[in-house]
């Protein structure tokens, strides 16, 4: 048979699925050390413009301090495409323009793999629909000459600043010399996760207690340290450093030293960048070491009781997923490390293909836990959320898509925040039975209707008919929590609306290939309350409650968790009501919400205040 031709088309070339491009693994000081210098495979998109710019980012080479603009990198430029990208550079603003895109947009994947979703961001949610760029976040690689990097919902950007490092005590960099934060890989991921957690939930950014600003860090911190277990080179060399033990802190010396503190190098032992943030941010500014080395501190259970800085007080959450995720790896290559001893090797002496056995396992397992973790916001109430919420989040989401649990991930994790203090609120008992949560208890005996004529499948294609079905699944939520409003921990009370926000559809596939087919929502109320009781020229706060609901395809609530607004006639026995009082009016602690939000003054922070990560981040 002889093959036709097509004369429109000689080649037919279909989109390609990745596009190379270069980043530093961690950040310039490492140098090409420990696979630093790494190749990331960003999911490809066709570019709208030099910048880089596409659906979901636009890269904005704006100096607002030197009042100038840089030239946009062309990745679609053959001479940058032949090479995967531009080399590593520090002084190269177009090769910083491409590690930001490269890094955020991976990120950016993660988060939609977990989720089985794509992702909007809250800002474009409202106007959906717009072609142009608009919809997509800005990012600003040399935004301002400041020690700092933040996300910002109004301005709907990433903000990365520039500064000269400390001129007495600056580490691995020279005295005064330049450091760039959008150089570092952990700052880039840090903050693109803040926007993407903005993206799932309105109210999520409110700071409700110490828990609120604290959760957000931590996140934002699990998603950058869970990215270097997938730098396999880096990973490699700290498990043949370590002897596969790649949770210490410190690595042994390349060589044991002849005499005490070695000589050379080689002779010294060194931080493992594995479990470290952000390691030039933090000498830089005179910290002496990474950003937060939140890891390898012993459990003590108190440690909640007394620390309130956003960072430090995430440390913990943080500290409590490693424990678990540290304690599953282990457990995955126990056996692996038996045959090890058996055929003679030494825990430093380990065989390359033992450390490639040990590094995939230790690969697999950081993306269970990273998934599990992004998939427990779908999971989370949709205001208030307290570090013992996310616990009980992650214990549902995962055994939600995975019942079996051989490796007893769902053990380590809960027996890793209770070391830690983490302790949910309204479960009975530590046992994965009571953190799991339930559907609405009713207790007249009768059971809770099944929601009916929610559209699934909704029409992504078409941005009309897909506002119409969402609208449409708008109303029959209303409708359906209106009926139902005390069973599902609503007020009742006259005046109280329910607002039915966020949908999300929930495709995930279980180990065993079932497709899991949810629908979560978000529905809240809320009301003006004085801001102490005693004292009416205070003024006055929104006080939101609600409950995010899953609901399955048949229409039936699988889940609904709950943050409750209660009667205004309660308000004295209102718990979670008083918490948040005190945490405004800075009682808990010196570092109150009054230091995070926009405007400190009283009668504006009490309004509508959102966490400002500008003010959080300074400095950290
Ligand atoms: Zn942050």
């Amino acid at each position: 048979m002889a093959l036709e031709r097509d004369e429109r088309s000689e080649v037919d070339l279909k989109d390609p699925v990745s596009r190379p491009l270069k980043a530093y693994a961690f950040d310039p000081t490492q140098g090409k050390a420990l696979g630093n210098y790494m190749t990331v495979s960003v999911r490809y998109l066709p570019l709208l413009r030099a910048g880089p710019a596409d659906r979901y980012l636009a890269v904005i080479d704006y100096d607002a301090t030197n009042k100038c603009y840089y030239r946009p990198v062309d990745l679609d430029d053959p001479a940058v495409l032949i090479r995967s990208g531009l080399d590593p550079a520090e002084t190269d603003p177009q090769f910083h323009q491409q590690m930001v895109y490269a890094v955020a947009s991976e990120t950016i994947r993660r988060f939609e793999l977990a989720l089985g979703r794509s992702i909007e961001w809250s800002f474009s949610r409202r106007r959906r629909g717009d072609p142009s760029e608009s919809g997509s976040l800005r990012i600003f690689p040399h935004a301002m000459q400041e020690a700092n990097a933040y996300y910002s919902r109004d301005l709907r950007a990433l903000l990365f600043g520039y500064f000269p490092a400390s001129t007495t005590d600056s580490g691995a960099n020279l005295p005064g010399q330049m450091v760039f934060t959008c150089l570092s890989h952990d700052i880039i991921a840090h903050e693109t996760t803040h926007a993407l957690v903005d993206s799932q939930r309105d109210f999520f950014m409110e700071p409700t207690s110490p828990d609120a600003p604290a959760f957000h860090e931590a996140f934002a911190d699990l998603v950058a340290l869970f990215q270097h277990f997938s730098f396999k080179e880096a990973l490699l060399a700290m498990i043949q450093r370590t002897g596969g033990a790649i949770y210490q802190s410190e690595v042994a010396p390349e060589r044991q030293p002849a005499m005490a503190g070695g000589f050379i190098q080689a002779e010294l032992s060194s931080a493992n960048p594995l479990v470290q943030l952000a390691r030039q941010f933090g000498e830089a500014m005179g910290m002496r070491k990474a950003l937060r080395a939140a890891l390898g501190t012993p459990p003590n259970s108190r440690m909640l009781e007394t620390v309130w800085e956003p960072h430090a007080r995430g440390a913990i959450l943080v500290a409590a997923v490693f424990d678990a995720f540290f304690t599953i790896y282990v457990r995955r290559t126990q056996d692996l490390m038996r045959i090890a001893r058996l055929g003679g090797s030494t825990l430093y002496d380990l065989h390359p293909d033992l450390s490639n056995r040990l590094a995939s396992e230790a690969v697999k397992t950081a993306e269970h836990f990273l998934n599990i973790c992004i998939r427990a916001l779908d999971y989370c109430p949709p205001v208030d959320i307290r570090f013992g919420d996310f616990l009980r989040a992650m214990i549902t989401a995962d055994s939600d898509l995975v019942p079996d649990d051989p490796y007893g991930y769902r053990i380590a994790i809960i027996d890793a925040f209770r070391s830690r203090g983490i302790v949910p609120e309204g479960a009975a008992s530590f046992s994965e039975e009571s953190l799991r949560w339930a559907p609405p208890e009713i207790f007249d005996g009768t059971s809770l209707p099944t929601c009916k004529g929610l559209e699934f499948d909704v029409f992504k294609h078409d941005p009309d008919l897909q506002k119409e079905a969402e609208k449409k699944n708008g109303g029959v939520l209303h409708d359906y929590a209106v009926a139902n409003q005390e069973a599902l921990g609503l007020s009742a009370e006259e005046g109280m609306k329910i607002q039915a926000r966020t949908f999300h559809e929930v495709h995930r596939v279980r180990p065993d290939g079932e497709v899991l087919f949810d629908f979560v929502a978000e529905l809240t109320q809320h009301r003006e309350v004085p801001a102490d009781p005693q004292n009416p020229d205070a003024g006055t706060f929104t006080f939101r409650g609600g409950t995010t609901l899953v609901i399955d395809r048949a229409g039936e609530v699988r889940v609904a968790i709950q943050k409750r607004v209660g009667a205004v006639a309660d308000d004295s026995k209102n718990v979670r009501l008083k918490q948040q009082r005190a945490y405004l009016n800075d009682r808990i602690s010196s570092v109150g919400m009054a230091a995070y939000v926009t405007d400190s003054r009283l009668a504006a922070r009490l309004a509508n205040a959102t966490i400002d990560f500008k003010l959080v981040h300074r400095g950290y």
